[in-house]
């Protein structure tokens, strides 16, 4: 059995009995006020509240390196032994916490194996274009000569994939933003797909077209909350506002073959 957990923003957590697997991990949740003014750093107690034993992961994945991404990726891995897999941006991020050459560099299309049951394959992908007419936020690479703790305007976007993590033979695919690249997601399927679901309007064919090419029996809704909010265990999660969820839910329920459509609560675990 895997227990999957959506742990707020675009985290998942994948739990088998052998092992813990973080595709990105968001556990800070940077007030807005911060966000937009101040240098952002991670929160040690946010994230110990979060994931108690770090020690225990395996291997983080990331799909993109905005700040509610990959903020607390640095922070995690220096706490384990883990494998970690993302983008030339991820790299420069780790480096600049003071773990150069930890990260296996992807530029799209590689399967990388995590442990004796799990491998990712990075598919490419492309951000959802979420700010009014801008096109995609902090667009390009994290500099070099940043220095940390940085600006979230600082957590470029960089590569940016979808993630298809295959766990004991069960394959997850990751879509952490509103947006798809159809060239590289053909030949590609998943048993349970999650969605990103701010901006899904902005991506003609999203997610109508994602579900159509990947075929999956379960799609999973996530992204949704507002996570510039703390969230407390077992309250409600706190929606971003204005995203249409009911509108996404049902062009998804209009599709034939219909599938199984989940709208998870920040920490509530599933089983797959
Ligand atoms: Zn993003």
């Amino acid at each position: 059995m895997i227990r999957v957990t959506w742990t707020g923003a675009a985290g998942l957590r994948f739990e088998t009995d052998k092992e813990v697997i973080l595709i990105d991990p968001y556990y800070t949740r940077v007030g807005i006020f911060d966000t937009l003014f101040k240098r952002i750093a991670p929160d040690p107690a946010a994230i110990a509240a979060a994931l108690p034993a770090p020690e225990k992961v395996a291997a983080i994945v990331v799909g993109h390196t905005h700040s509610d991404h990959a903020l607390d990726v640095p922070w995690i891995a220096a706490r384990s032994a883990c494998k970690v897999v993302g983008s030339h941006s991820l790299e420069t991020l780790m480096s600049l916490g003071g773990l150069p050459g930890r990260t296996r560099v992807c530029a799209g299309g590689e399967t990388v194996s995590l442990t004796e049951s799990a491998r990712v394959t990075m598919i490419r992908s492309a951000h959802g274009l979420v700010t009014l007419g801008k096109g995609v936020p902090f667009d390009g690479e994290i500099r070099a000569t940043s220095t940390l703790p940085m600006k979230a305007s600082g957590y470029r976007v960089g590569t940016v994939f979808a993630p298809l993590l295959d766990l004991d033979g069960r394959r997850f695919l990751h879509v952490g933003s509103a947006n798809f690249d159809e060239a590289h997601l053909r030949g590609q399927s998943c048993d349970v797909l999650f969605l990103c679901v701010p901006g899904w309007k902005r991506r003609e064919g999203y997610p109508r077209r994602l579900i159509e090419m990947t075929r999956p029996s379960t799609v999973v809704l996530f992204h949704y909350d507002n996570f510039s909010k703390p969230h407390v265990p077992g309250t409600e999660t706190r929606r971003m506002p204005l995203m249409d969820m009911p509108g996404m839910i049902r062009a998804i329920q209009g599709l034939r073959p219909a599938v199984e459509l989940r709208v998870p609560d920040i920490g509530e675990a599933m089983a797959f």
